[in-house]
């Protein structure tokens, strides 16, 4: 049977303690209030009343909001959900807290907010959807879905490992649950910080019974960039694979059974996996919904009736329809909670919040999902009701992150905040009713790593003030630069208009002040090229090669490597051929990129007895990145190599010279990076072998014959590298 919830009324009274002198009010912030957390998926804030919705109502949302603060500047630091969430718990960006894409898993023993509430005297719980892979740590109690979890009849796992399935509806479920925790399993004389996680309203937009006739027979407003051409932005957008127009699977998303009727509009492939869990009586009212609407819809497109536009118009509705029911059912549940702490007594002494892991796309752009550092995606709803401190009405333009949210509750809860937290704590905003201090960020800091994956979005950070924004392609190293406040829809990029160059100046900036700030190191940070075709199909054949084994030399690195496969072939055939030597290098690859291939299947089963490392002048070439940078880039590989090749030792070459002479900065970059990595060798496993000078001429120049393009290796350079390597492998016993 499914669990129906009654709609709950709008209480209009504001509950007594707002009355209360601020002196007392501070004496309770002392007594270490209660914090209710509800989060939801995927809930962009324009689908919020108190934001300004033009498509919904949220009525009880926007109780929060009322009764308290909405923050209109409010963004998250990875638009994607199981970093948004490693964001939250550990106050600090992705590529500190290690959960940089979906896919990763969470290292529970890290700092985190709950654990340091739990030792500040709370009660902590989770329930609902956790999505970081390994089990919820730092909680009194927790109950969660696995992975993304379903919207009907749900598993929820137990805290000792047993799957619990529920009938019933997910979101309804997570809410009753998290109220009967509230009622009967927590003890009363502790604070508790509850995180009431909801699924909803992630893909695929499954909407409860009650909610099938929201909006039946009405047409959605379309948004103004519901046909954008992507023109006039890096040319990475046209690569997306999250357009109404092209990437709805007609089960999964659009709802239909059986095979797709019309491939080319809508992807075959993945069918409606709600359906399939469902009882025969929600099967009945389900199909009683959708399917005469599906067979007008048919019928339409049988007759010849649609045009094209007109087929994105029609998933446009059936998609945005499905997410606004879902959000209603969260709403409902943010209703029933709001008079449960009412009816309690609990209200006055509880801070209520209200966020989601990241916004969405309502059709913007063509699109659905996330992921991009537009608004829509950027955008967290943050809505906050902290009885006594926070007046009600509050409407705070602050710039706030997720990576704040865990500082705050610290505060809250009067613990202290942990160096290593990036984030800063909110608390003395909200006492000032939402003004931050003159100390306060004047900026944020983005970064979305999930490369070659679904809806391939490519890797791309950048930094957003109260009118700009920037972004950064590194595989097409395109600057993007929006004015919002001229451009609040993001339409053309303004890097290259004359009239900005002042702006883009200081951005760029701004950019490399908080990579800094916030110790972002790209050379270190795993990263696949996954979404180049060329990149994919030789990491494909390197890893096939590996998984034979039977290896005693690997050479690892670049395009310099991988040229052994082309001009240095015969001088490979000659010194190497029957030597059970392995190329693994691919042109254009950073350390980061080595770093992903080593720990992604490219040293497969082999265990050479030397290894020979020459990496990081692309790095220098692509960037200009920082010596230091570089060399932690050289250093983290060593590293994965002592883990996974314990007996292998290692010739680590200094970055061979490049440019014109002596004098050219990218080959001053690689003398620096050489200056930092030749102390890394041990005397035993690491050798470091300086050779660059068998290349050049003696003023320092580099010839044509020895490096045509002044970078790599001709035939004749080949054979000078083989000659000046081949006394260290004899040392090494090859
Ligand atoms: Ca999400």
């Amino acid at each position: 049977m499914l669990r129906v919830f009654a709609v709950w009324p709008v209480t209009l009274a504001v509950s007594f303690c707002l009355l209360v002198a601020q002196g007392v009010m501070l004496q309770g912030a002392e007594k270490q209030p209660n914090i209710l957390f509800v989060f939801s998926d995927d809930h962009a804030p324009q689908a919020i009343g108190a934001y300004g919705s033009k498509i919904n109502d949220t009525p009880n949302l926007d109780r929060i909001a009322r009764e308290g603060a909405i923050f209109q500047n409010s963004f998250c630091a990875n638009s994607i959900c199981g970093p948004s969430r490693a964001c939250i718990l550990t106050g600090k960006h992705s590529h500190k807290n290690g959960f940089l894409r979906n896919g990763n898993r969470f290292d529970g023993t890290q700092m985190t907010f709950p654990k340091l509430m739990q030792d500040a005297g709370y009660q902590t719980a989770i329930i609902g959807k956790w999505h970081l892979s390994s089990n919820p740590t730092g909680f009194n109690h927790w109950e969660i879905l696995p992975g993304q979890g379903s919207y009907y009849n749900p598993d929820l796992i137990q805290m000792n490992g047993e799957r619990k399935r529920y009938e019933g509806y997910c979101t309804d479920i997570i809410t009753e649950n998290a109220l009967n925790w509230l009622k009967d399993k927590r003890d009363p004389d502790r604070p508790f910080m509850l995180m009431c996680q909801h699924k909803a309203p992630h893909r695929n937009w499954s909407p409860p019974p009650r909610h099938f006739s929201l909006y039946k027979g009405v047409d959605i407003a379309e948004p103004e960039t519901l046909f954008d051409d992507y023109e006039g932005r890096s040319k990475l957008l046209k690569e997306n694979e999250m357009s109404l127009k092209d990437h709805f699977f007609w089960g999964h998303d659009m709802k239909f059974h059986g095979d797709s009727q019309y491939p080319d509009q809508f992807r075959p492939g993945l069918a409606n996996g709600e359906y399939r869990r469902m009882t025969d009586s929600q099967k009945a009212a389900w199909d009683a919904a959708y399917q005469p609407e599906n067979d007008k819809f048919l019928q339409q497109m049988k007759a010849g009736k649609l045009s094209s536009k007109d087929v994105i118009r029609w998933k446009y509705q059936r998609y945005i329809k499905d997410y606004l029911r879902c959000i209603q059912a969260v709403d409902d549940g943010v209703g029933a909670m709001l008079e449960y702490l009412d009816e309690s007594g609990l209200a006055n002494n509880t801070i209520v919040i209200y966020s989601s892991d990241q916004g969405f796309y309502l059709g913007e752009h063509g699109w659905y999902d996330k992921r991009w550092m537009f608004e829509e995606s950027l955008r967290m709803p943050f809505l906050i009701r902290w009885p006594g401190v926070i007046q009600p009405g509050v409407d705070a333009k602050a710039l706030i992150q997720n990576i704040d949210y865990g500082p705050t509750f610290l505060e809250i809860a009067g613990a202290e905040i942990p160096g290593e937290m990036q984030g800063r704590s909110m608390v003395p905003m909200l006492q000032a009713q939402g003004q931050p201090s003159a100390s306060w960020r004047d900026a944020i800091y983005y970064a979305y790593y999930e490369n070659a994956a679904v809806h391939n979005v490519p890797v791309h950070d950048g930094v957003r003030t109260a009118r700009y924004k920037l972004m950064f392609f590194p595989r097409t190293r395109e600057w993007n630069l929006f004015d919002l406040e001229k451009d609040p829809q993001e339409m053309v990029s303004v890097h290259a208009d004359p009239e900005y160059a002042e702006i883009l100046a200081g951005m760029q900036k701004r950019y490399r002040d908080l990579r800094q700030f916030y110790d972002v190191n790209s050379a270190v940070l795993p990263a696949t090229r996954g979404d180049e075709q060329r990149w994919r199909e030789r990491d494909r054949v390197l890893t096939r090669n590996a998984r034979q084994g039977n290896v005693d030399l690997a050479f690892i690195g670049d395009s310099i490597t991988q040229g052994w496969e082309g001009r240095g072939k015969d001088v490979w055939a000659k010194h190497y051929g029957d030597r059970k030597a392995i190329n693994l290098g691919i042109g254009g690859d950073r350390t980061e990129h080595v770093i992903w291939r080593l720990t992604h299947g490219n040293l497969g089963k082999i265990k050479p007895k030397v290894a020979v490392l020459m990496i990081g002048t692309n790095n220098t070439g692509h960037f200009d990145q920082d010596p230091s940078e570089v060399a932690a880039g050289v250093e983290r590989i060593l590293e994965i190599l002592a883990q996974r090749l314990p007996e292998t030792k290692i010739v680590l070459h200094g970055i061979f010279p490049r440019g014109a002479d002596s004098l050219d900065a990218k080959r001053l970059n690689n003398i620096a990076i050489n200056q930092i990595i030749r102390r890394y060798a041990d005397g035993d496993r690491v050798h470091y072998l300086e050779i660059g000078d068998e290349f050049l001429e003696s003023d320092g120049t580099i010839s044509r014959e020895i490096m045509p393009d002044q970078l790599h290796l001709s035939k004749q350079g080949y054979e000078r590298w083989a000659n000046a390597l081949e006394p260290k492998l004899k040392e090494l016993g090859l």
